[in-house]
């Protein structure tokens, strides 16, 4: 099916970042077509309670979140495809998006793909995913109260992680397949000088343990050299060994570093493609929280917004009106 309209603009992506994007967008009258992904809400789609979105003083679960969100830009026309782009070709105007065999074209585009948290990889890590098992400590922390608690990796993201749930944890014992620490000194040395934390290497993960009892009861690890196994006590299992943006589709057109992440111009989302904009994690490897992501995919879609006017020889836009 090819979709001869040339609409002003796509968003690719379905999470906070898109699906804020797809609101600011469609209250400015650019019918925006959310390409949102097969899987699409992103991240908070596998987080259980979400405490930490103002705005809901009792907490909200993150696939209802997610729903709202896009509850919210559907109301003001945003147009929703649930499936995956497969292409993109962004070397000259209009833009062109595929998915599959469908073709979509438009003058502008927002990238907001989001990332994803490297997984273990192990068949107990997934059945006891958010029973235990998570992802990031920002969110989940607070559940761990008094409790001992894994962390494992080796990065600044894990020393983090591990001084963050101190404040609530009784014990948080870091497991490191290495003796040595990729870590900057300074997160290391503040690690190690905290007393509720304990340092266990050069260990592997090989089973998250408690699949019967429906939740996390500790991890069964070996040691890389002698090969001893053991279990380590724990109700929570926090899995800090990096992330990975969505961005191969991307990354041929649009600057990135070396980790794939997209690069934006200084102080703005553009991208160094003008008319296309980034948004959200698939930028963003520092904060990564749902609340910056979306207050990103607003500054997208002003941007976008922007960009369109000033092309169409209308620089005041829509943003010189009042708004929210
Ligand atoms: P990272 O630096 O890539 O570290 C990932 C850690 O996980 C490494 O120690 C790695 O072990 C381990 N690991 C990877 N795959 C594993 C597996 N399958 N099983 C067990 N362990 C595994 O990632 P990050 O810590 O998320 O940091 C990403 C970037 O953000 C870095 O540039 C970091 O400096 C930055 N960051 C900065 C701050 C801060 O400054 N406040 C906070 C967080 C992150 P090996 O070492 O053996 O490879």
């Amino acid at each position: 099916m090819n979709d001869n309209r040339v609409r002003e603009l796509i968003i690719v992506g379905g999470g906070p970042a898109g699906y804020t994007a797809a609101l600011y967008s469609a209250r400015a009258n650019l019918e925006p077509l959310v390409i949102e992904g097969f899987q699409w809400g992103g991240q908070l789609m596998i987080t259980s309670d979400v405490e930490n979105y103002p705005g809901f003083a009792e907490g909200i679960m993150g696939p209802q979140l997610m729903a709202d969100f896009r509850r919210q830009a559907e109301r003001f026309g945003a147009e929703f495809i649930a499936d995956d782009v497969t292409r993109v070709d962004f070397s000259e105007q209009p833009f062109r998006v595929w998915v599959g065999d469908d073709e979509y074209r438009a003058q502008s585009v927002i990238v907001a793909t989001g990332a994803t948290a490297r997984q273990l990889g192990l068949e107990s890590e997934r059945a006891l995913h958010g029973r235990g098992v998570t992802y990031c400590a920002v969110c989940d922390a607070a559940f761990y109260r008094d409790k001992e608690v894994v962390v494992v990796g080796g990065g600044d993201s894990a020393m983090e992680e591990a001084i963050f749930l101190t404040k609530f944890a009784s014990k948080v014992t870091v497991l490191h397949r290495r003796s040595e620490f990729r870590a900057s000194p300074i997160m290391f040395d503040r690690a190690r000088a905290n007393e509720k934390i304990e340092f266990l290497t050069p260990v592997v993960v090989e089973e998250a343990l408690g699949a019967e009892e429906g939740k996390l009861t500790g991890v069964q690890v070996r040691n890389v050299e002698t090969d001893e196994v053991s279990v380590v006590p724990a109700e929570g299992l926090f899995v800090a060994i990096g992330h990975d943006p969505s961005t191969k589709l991307f990354v041929d057109h649009l600057d990135h570093d070396d980790e794939g992440y997209l690069i934006n111009q200084p102080g703005s989302t553009a991208t160094n493609i003008e008319g296309v904009f980034a948004a959200g994690d698939v930028v963003d490897h520092v904060y990564r929280q749902a609340v910056t992501a979306a207050g990103m995919g607003c500054m997208a879609a002003l941007d976008a917004e922007r960009w369109l006017a000033a092309r169409e020889g209308h620089p005041e836009s829509a943003l010189s009106a009042p708004r929210a």
